[in-house]
């Protein structure tokens, strides 16, 4: 730290990313869920046309991008926001929704950034605990004061909530605001895009990290209300409101319209991550029941960290979590493509070998 950085952000301790190597070895990338597959043909397309004009800067107001998005999740193009991925519609979610009277409140397992969203915002947060099943405590969080901030399904454990569950707590206290972060809700839960017309305080965050293939491109979308949307507007064009850069909405738009290449890769993954679990189990992990692109797991004989470096000596990257203690026997693992499932396997198979 250099002795002009300003006290206010002393102590700040930036989220980690899942490690990316760049050249020499090359790896089998379980650790951040990104898709196996390449985006849409139509969004490599439309993307590659819109190279052409970054002479100009992108539509502040990605209006193309939105209407698209309003055709294909079923509310109003004011009812959306446009971002350089979900990341930063939830730090302006932090930022408009929460202060100190008003803390964040989540879950004590969840998206890792949450507590970082709250300290780079200086607003206080409360963790609720898991239940013992891994299963978000609903009962607790509706009984929180302050702005909850659901991840559904959750991660890094994969375990989804209800609609029911979701509408009881944004009805729980119609004065506070509830974010329902859906990065994976596209392989296999529900989502609460359609709750928005009903509820003014619920925010709803997507991205096309996942489902849409498009990590690199960073884009994501917010879900709400005419005047939630305007709050974040407000902080976006404070910040940038060149947020989202001309290739990106060209490409968004293209995924858009080729939501049956989003659906055939889903169900793919759905199938693989089906085939993982009933592979696991038969080797003795525990397993939690996920709904996203990802598969949760602990063996009861080998540590998380042991199982981790071992499948790193393997050429295989999954995603260790040093806390909270409850998780640290667990690994998050992406499901990849039948390829990439086949070689995790072999590599479980050799690993389990060796040590029993
Ligand atoms: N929410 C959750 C739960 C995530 O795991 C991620 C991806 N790391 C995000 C949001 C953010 O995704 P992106 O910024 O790529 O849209």
């Amino acid at each position: 730290m250099s002795r002009f950085f300003s006290e206010k952000y002393e102590g700040l301790s930036p989220y980690v990313p899942g490690e990316q190597p760049r050249g020499g070895r090359k790896f089998v990338k379980l650790n951040t869920n990104e898709s196996p597959f390449p985006p849409s043909p139509k969004a490599v397309a439309a993307g590659i046309e819109a190279v052409n004009g970054l002479n100009l800067y992108s539509d502040p107001s990605c209006i193309e991008l939105r209407r698209k998005a309003s055709d294909v999740f079923g509310v109003g193009a004011d009812n959306i926001t446009c971002a350089n991925g979900s990341d930063e519609v939830l730090n302006f979610a932090f930022s408009a929704f929460c202060d100190c009277g008003t803390p964040a409140v989540f879950p004590d397992v969840t998206y890792g950034f949450y507590p970082v969203f709250a300290a780079q915002n200086r607003v206080p947060f409360k963790e609720i605990p898991l239940k013992e099943d891994f299963s978000v405590d609903v009962e607790r969080m509706a009984a929180e004061k302050g702005t909850l901030f659901i991840a559904n399904p959750n991660a890094p454990t994969g375990v989804a909530l209800s609609l029911e569950a979701i509408r009881f707590l944004l009805e729980s206290d119609a004065s506070r605001m509830v974010v329902v972060d859906e990065a994976y809700v596209d392989f296999g839960a529900e989502s609460a895009v359609g709750l928005v017309g009903k509820y003014e305080n619920l925010l709803v965050t997507q991205t096309f990290s996942k489902s849409r293939s498009m990590a690199g491109a960073r884009l994501g979308f917010g879900f709400a209300q005419e005047r939630v949307i305007a709050d974040i507007e407000t902080l976006r064009n404070s910040v940038n409101p060149y947020n989202v850069n001309s290739v990106t909405q060209a490409m968004g738009a293209g995924a858009l319209e080729d939501e049956a290449y989003t659906r055939e890769n889903c169900l793919v993954i759905e199938k693989n991550r089906d085939e993982l679990s009933a592979y696991l189990k038969r080797r003795g992990f525990l397993l939690t029941d996920s709904k996203a692109n990802f598969v949760f797991a602990a063996h009861p004989k080998i540590g998380g960290v042991g199982f981790y470096l071992k499948l790193r000596e393997r050429g295989i990257l999954v995603r260790h979590f040093g806390r909270p203690e409850r998780i640290v026997d667990y690994n998050r693992i992406t499901v990849g493509s039948r390829e990439q499932t086949d070689v995790f396997e072999k590599a479980v198979d050799g690993i389990l070998e060796e040590i029993l």
